[in-house]
């Protein structure tokens, strides 16, 4: 019989799972139920006795590896932690989220475990035996993997289902001891950017999109860049969304043209940028070409505001479009966003 451990993680708080982790959670529940497999759940984190509440009622045996070692993200500690924790579960089948602290040690635990590893997962099958599907060379060809060998090891990529809503209650917790090597690196903070300056957010609901018509010339004969820079920022502001842009739009800073100072090629979605995965997305002033679409593949809901009733978006690649002057409709969508707070 299959033995799926499920790795978890807590977030920066220290305090709760990542939602990234109920989700792979989640995924690990709905396949241990369909194999018949034996569930279990691992939690790394300097204090996981929260974090086990999270998992009441998930129907697993709850592992954890705690103490101040674990308070960071560092691969030592944590491809120790990680392997102490399939060693002690058996586990045949090891699901993690493919979030920054274990996509870099879970391939290096697989080696260690004389397993297998498979990254970028976006969809499990389990009917009969486990497959699991990923995308390659940029989303364009889908591959269906299926291994015997053991353990076998996948990286679940986040928002790719829902997360595991927890119930809280009391859980049995078992501790796993871990030999640590000498830790040679010490996380003593981080630099990021301030949150507003912060523009690409992978778990917000909306993506809005920005394309070059911000920063072309406008029925007046000029440039309104300014103007631009502040609607799209104060949408973001108001909403929480995630800013995307189109390459045309992130290329001009090369090119001394008008740009909007915000952007960067972090930002640009499409077939030689991201693939976003949000529940709506909303593009402005984009023309909605196919490779800039591309990158839209995981977007649930697509609206498009354009002036042009010509444009890609117009022509089946949105739910909706408005034919209208994205400047116009984001002012007005502004105003009734901050009536509304
Ligand atoms: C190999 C290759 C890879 C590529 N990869 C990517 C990629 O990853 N991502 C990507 O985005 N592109 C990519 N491109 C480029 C892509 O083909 C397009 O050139 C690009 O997406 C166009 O950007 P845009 O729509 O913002 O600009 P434009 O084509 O200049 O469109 C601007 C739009 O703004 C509209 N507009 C102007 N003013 C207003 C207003 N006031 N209100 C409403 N609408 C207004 C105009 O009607 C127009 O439709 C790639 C191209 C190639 C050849």
């Amino acid at each position: 019989m299959e033995k799926l451990l499920v790795l978890t993680h807590v977030d920066e708080s220290g305090a709760v799972l990542t939602s990234a982790s109920l989700e792979s959670t989640a995924a690990g529940m709905e396949v241990a139920g369909a194999l018949g497999a034996t569930l279990l759940i691992g939690i790394i984190g300097a204090q996981t006795e929260a974090a086990a509440k999270q998992l009441a009622g998930a129907g697993a045996r709850v592992l954890a590896v705690s103490g101040e070692a674990f308070a960071q993200p560092r691969y030592a500690s944590d491809a120790a932690a990680c392997e102490a924790l399939c060693r002690a579960a058996e586990a045949t089948l090891v699901f993690a989220p493919a979030s920054s602290r274990f996509a870099r040690v879970v391939p290096g635990v697989a080696y260690r475990l004389g397993g297998f590893v498979d990254t970028h997962i976006t969809a499990l099958e389990a009917s009969g035996s486990l497959t699991a599907s990923r995308w390659f060379y940029r989303q364009r060809i889908e591959a269906v993997v299926k291994r015997e060998t053991r353990p076998w090891f996948l990286l679940l990529e986040a928002g790719t289902r829902a997360a595991y809503i927890t119930a809280e209650g009391q859980v049995q917790t078992e501790q796993v001891a871990v030999t640590l090597p000498p830790l040679r690196t010490n996380v003593t903070g981080i630099l990021a950017p301030k949150q507003d300056e912060q523009t690409i957010r992978p778990e917000a609901k909306v993506l809005l999109v920005a394309g070059a018509g911000w920063t072309k010339k406008q029925a007046d004969g000029q440039v309104h860049a300014a103007e631009a820079e502040t609607l799209i920022l104060g949408f973001l502001r108001s909403t929480d969304a995630s800013l995307g842009s189109s390459k045309s739009l992130v290329d001009q800073s090369g090119e001394n043209q008008p740009v909007l100072k915000f952007m960067t090629h972090m930002n640009q979605v499409g077939q030689t940028g991201a693939t976003p995965r949000h529940a709506k997305g909303l593009s402005t002033c984009c023309h909605g070409e196919e490779p800039h679409v591309v990158g839209w593949r995981f977007i649930n809901e697509r609206r498009a505001i354009n002036l042009d009733a010509n444009c890609g978006w117009a022509r089946g690649k949105a739910d909706v479009v408005y034919i209208a002057d994205a400047f116009k409709v984001m002012a007005k969508v502004n105003a009734l966003l901050s009536a509304k707070k």
